[in-house]
């Protein structure tokens, strides 16, 4: 630690993503001014936010905007409204964006926002007079050419709309590229809700092309049948894969033969768990993290962190594991993974569909055209199965001693450390 402790350095959270900079700086041989330079944000923000409750009461919460780095291009990354929400993980989650964008090879540095709050507990009018305060208060901090936020736990469509509102107000015109993912009669796209899921599978597809022979007819479950478990399943299923067991939180359902996957999700949907689908020979059990020992092909967590670990690691027979959540393998699991020459495809390349989509509608945004959501899908799998494929090259020359995600992380960081030197900067 440095000799100022800072509002940020003592938080577990950003510790963490310090301890992941410096492997990569390790593997990449760079000098420690370096990590000391990316481990700070360039600029962090915080901002108090006053409301009027409905009952006619003041309230104060406190809201941060962190700006990592903007060597690649303005800042990206997402709000989330939190009752946790601290300033050590705005900057830690504002840093992992930094490593995602550069990842995805989209022009953009990293950023996060976020506001200390449990939303729950505000009526919908509270919600909406947070969200335009909160977004005034960083008003002269974000920009379509500045940083470009979106949505993340707890915020949606409808409070980028309110974002959108509140700042071309401020700034005396529609200023459409200043945050993403805005319902589509804003500039968004309705494509955007199933970007992530599909990049999940559109990851676990190459992938498949490359250790497997193809994806035609290999098996697939799918831990957490939530938004990206759902679309990651149905594209797989489209594509030729079997989708044999999925899961929520109350257990999974599982049949050797495949699952129609259409007919689960309306299931899902009335019923409220997919553990709900009695057809044919369908196997349901209570118990969701047996799915995840499954004999399948492929293996696709996409629920909640820390569900693959080293005690369960040895007895996962997926030979291709594409993270949809962020962060479901452990350190350590990933290692004995590594060796048991399993492919962890990691999160920040697996499921950065949302954030790609996200460039896309920006980039039409600023050109003031919007796309049709066939073009944005295109698009969206062009520029995903190029960069996967060039990761997995990559990976497989340089650095096949290390997992997957160790590679990521190493090219991640070596491209923003690129344009920082080109830029003079370091
Ligand atoms: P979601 O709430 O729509 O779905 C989550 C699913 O996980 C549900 O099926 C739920 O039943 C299940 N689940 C929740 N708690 C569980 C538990 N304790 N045990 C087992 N299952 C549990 O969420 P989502 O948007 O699909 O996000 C899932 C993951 O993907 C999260 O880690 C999220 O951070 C990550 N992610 C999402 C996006 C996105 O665009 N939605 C983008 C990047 C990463």
């Amino acid at each position: 630690m440095s000799e100022y402790s800072t509002l940020y350095e003592t938080d577990p959270v950003y510790q963490m993503a310090v301890k992941q900079l410096k492997e990569a700086a390790s593997i990449l041989g760079l000098p420690d001014e370096y990590v000391e330079v990316l481990r700070h944000p360039e600029k962090l923000v915080q901002v108090r936010v006053t409301i009027r409750r409905d009952n006619g009461k003041i309230a104060t919460f406190i809201g941060w905007r962190s700006q990592h780095n903007s060597a690649l291009g303005p800042y990206k990354g997402g709000i989330r409204y939190s009752p946790n929400a601290t300033a050590g993980e705005t900057v830690a989650l504002s840093m992992w964006m930094t490593w995602k964008n550069s990842l995805a090879g989209i022009p953009y540095g990293g950023g996060k926002g976020s506001v200390r709050v449990d939303p729950k507990a505000l009526s919908q009018r509270e919600i909406e007079e947070l969200s335009r305060r909160y977004f005034a208060s960083i008003a002269r901090e974000v920009g379509p050419d500045i940083d470009i936020p979106a949505p993340d736990v707890y915020t949606n469509p409808q409070t980028m709309a309110w974002y959108f509102d509140e700042y071309s107000r401020i700034v005396g015109y529609p200023a459409w590229g200043v945050v993403t993912a805005k319902p589509p009669e804003l500039g968004g796209l309705y494509v955007r809700t199933v970007s992530t899921g599909y990049g999940v599978a559109l990851v676990a597809r190459e992938a498949a092309k490359r250790v497997l022979g193809g994806l035609e007819g290999r098996t697939v479950a799918v831990h957490g049948f939530g938004n990206v478990g759902l679309y990651a399943a149905k594209y797989l299923a489209e594509w030729g894969a079997r989708v044999v067991a999925v899961s929520d939180s109350k257990g999974y359902i599982y049949d050797p033969k495949g699952l129609n996957i259409e007919e689960v999700s309306k299931v899902k949907e009335k019923t409220g768990s997919v553990i709900n689908y009695k057809v044919g020979d369908v196997k349901a059990s209570a118990n969701h993290m047996e799915l995840l020992e499954l004999p399948v092909d492929i293996l696709v967590p996409a629920a909640i962190e820390n569900v693959i670990t080293a005690e369960n690691a040895p007895r996962v027979k997926a030979k291709i594991i594409s993270e949809g959540a962020n962060g479901p393998t452990t350190p350590e699991a990933d290692k004995l993974l590594h060796e048991k020459q399993v492919v962890v495809i990691p999160d920040i390349l697996a499921n950065a569909g949302g954030v790609v989509m996200s460039w896309i509608e920006w980039s039409h945004n600023r050109m003031g055209c919007f796309l049709t959501d066939e073009e944005a899908i295109t698009r969206l799998d062009k520029m995903m199965s190029q960069n996967f494929n060039r990761v997995f090259d990559e990976w497989q020359k340089k650095y096949s001693n290390y997992p997957m995600r160790i590679a990521a992380y190493a090219i991640a960081v070596d491209r923003v450390v690129k344009a920082m030197k080109l830029r003079g900067w370091i």
